[in-house]
């Protein structure tokens, strides 16, 4: 792929305008695998200019609400024609700046265009209910309607899949946003919103700002203008927000996980292993919904480790953009910082490190945030390391004895968002999928991957939302009931 010599400086949308920041200040995004390689500089936006973006989808929402579902869905899917038009471009630009490879790229960008033609489909179903009355000359019936400004605030592992299923399904109800990506990932973050400028949105519709969560975040979440913040990111973060927002904002966090992937004594270590790999260490181990804790039941652990030990060492780790390569970097510095210091943690609390963990340095990784996957054997369920979201490959191995200690393992952790179980016995996997305190399970398949039209979400401290993103009930959020009893 070539780099761009010269460094482009992108601006942010505020009511139909591609604006710099109020601050004249900028911040430069870049290459995890290759510092020195600047993706672009971005606005570093501070209150003020959220304050704008507000006042622009407060006014954009006057008319939006009233626009017909036919005209919003048209204007949804021909931003997904825009997207698919430059899906190459899109997902080098992607791979550029978050680090994973060039094929999981392809597959977010694509699958964004699918979202955005999925929603706008779903635009057409928004529908209320007539419901029964007492006196035949009044008839009740509810209509769903849009809140008005949502706050869309989201994480770099999945810089436009993760945005698109929450403003699709804004904007097709009716619903203005202000969008903040992550600065590690705020360029294909833009071009989702140069798509759905592109294809028509009206000023004021959707709002981009790029930043700090430092100089933004309060403003985002506590504007007045606000009537639902949707966010996807980190425990702690989520958190914050939730202490922040006013009483009368919905709010739909979508946080971190632990995920077990359960081996029985039925299962074929190879496959298992192979399981543990798609989920643990593809995307270089960050997804939330990566598997981070294998729990083996005795019988097969010598024979799990071992293949999956051997089925890591021929991993190509690489810069994603090189064809071939499976692993990319971790998608910044304070990431590998994190990941190391989880290694350090292992090694203390008396895990074996029984395969990697260590920095990759070298002509071949350049001055990227390259780690080996790691494997620890001999954990135990109350290490930090079986507790804690590492964000990284790293997979915690947990011995136990029988079907009952694996699911109280599995479910003793503060987050519950996917689960996987490798077995073919029907009476274990029934157990497994009533029992499991997991918004996700499955069942022979890696802990991570989502389609558009499922249902996504966590229990426990994965999830606080009410209403799950993705699939039909997505749509649950971004409206609200009014009930009309209508006389003669
Ligand atoms: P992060 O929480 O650091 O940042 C996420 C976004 O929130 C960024 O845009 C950031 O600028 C903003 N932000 C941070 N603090 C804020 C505040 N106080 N107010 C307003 N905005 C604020 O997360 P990250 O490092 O970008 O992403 C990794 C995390 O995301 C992991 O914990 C992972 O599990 C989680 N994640 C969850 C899901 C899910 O669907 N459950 C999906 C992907 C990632």
């Amino acid at each position: 792929m070539a780099i761009e010599t010269t460094v482009q400086t992108f601006k942010n949308l505020i009511n139909g305008e591609w604006v710099d920041s109020l601050s004249n200040a900028t911040f430069e995004s870049k290459n995890p695998a290759k510092e020195s390689d600047v993706v672009g500089r971005f606005q570093a936006s501070v209150e003020a200019d959220v304050n704008q973006a507000m006042e622009a989808a407060e006014r954009a929402f006057q008319t939006w609400r009233s626009v017909s579902p036919t005209k919003r869905a048209e204007i949804l899917y021909k931003a997904a024609d825009l997207l698919e038009a430059k899906l190459d471009q899109y997902a080098e630009e992607l791979t550029r700046e978050e680090g994973k490879t060039l094929a999981s790229s392809k597959m977010e960008v694509k699958r964004s265009a699918q979202t955005l033609r999925y929603y706008a489909f779903e635009g057409m179903n928004i529908a209320g209910e007539t419901l029964p009355s007492e006196d035949p000359t009044i008839s009740i019936y509810t209509k769903k309607e849009p809140l008005g400004v949502v706050t869309v605030i989201t994480p770099w592992n999945f810089p436009i899949s993760i945005p698109v299923r929450k403003i699709a399904p804004a904007l097709v109800t009716g619903n203005t946003v202000v969008f903040k990506p992550a600065s590690d990932t705020p360029l294909i973050a833009l071009r989702l919103v140069q798509a759905l400028h592109e294809a028509g949105l009206p000023a004021g519709v959707i709002n981009f700002i790029t930043g700090s969560a430092s100089q933004t975040g309060n403003a985002l979440v506590t504007h007045p203008a606000v009537k639902a913040v949707t966010f996807t990111g980190s425990t702690s973060a989520g958190v914050a927000i939730q202490r922040s927002v006013r009483l009368s904002t919905r709010v739909q966090l979508e946080l971190g996980g632990k995920n077990p992937l359960l081996v029985m004594e039925d299962a074929d270590p190879e496959y298992a292993a192979e399981l543990a790999i798609k989920g643990g260490f593809e995307l270089t181990g960050q997804a939330c919904t990566g598997t981070s804790r294998v729990i083996v039941m005795e019988s097969v652990h010598d024979r799990f480790v071992q293949a999956l030990i051997e089925k890591t060492k021929k991993l190509n780790i690489g810069n994603g953009s090189t064809s071939g390569v499976e692993i990319g970097p971790l998608a910044n510095a304070s990431q590998l910082k994190n990941v190391l210091a989880y290694i350090e943690i292992g090694k203390a609390e008396g895990a074996s490190l029984a395969y990697g963990g260590e920095q990759l340095t070298g002509s071949e990784y350049e001055e990227g945030y390259f780690v080996r996957p790691a494997i620890f054997t001999n954990v135990t369920p109350s290490m930090r390391i079986a507790q804690e979201e590492i964000f990284g490959p790293v997979i915690s191995v947990i011995r136990v004895g029988s079907f009952e200690e694996a699911m109280k393992v599995a479910s003793d952790v503060e987050y519950g968002l996917s689960a996987a179980i490798c077995t073919q016995d029907s009476a274990k996997i029934q157990h497994f999928v009533n029992n499991i305190q997991s918004g996700v399970v499955k069942v022979n398949r890696p802990t991570t991957g989502n389609a558009p039209h499922v249902p996504f979400g966590g229990v426990k401290m994965s999830s606080t939302a009410t209403y799950r993103e993705s699939g039909r009930g997505a749509l649950e959020f971004y409206t609200q009931i009014k009930s009309v009893y209508h006389g003669m």
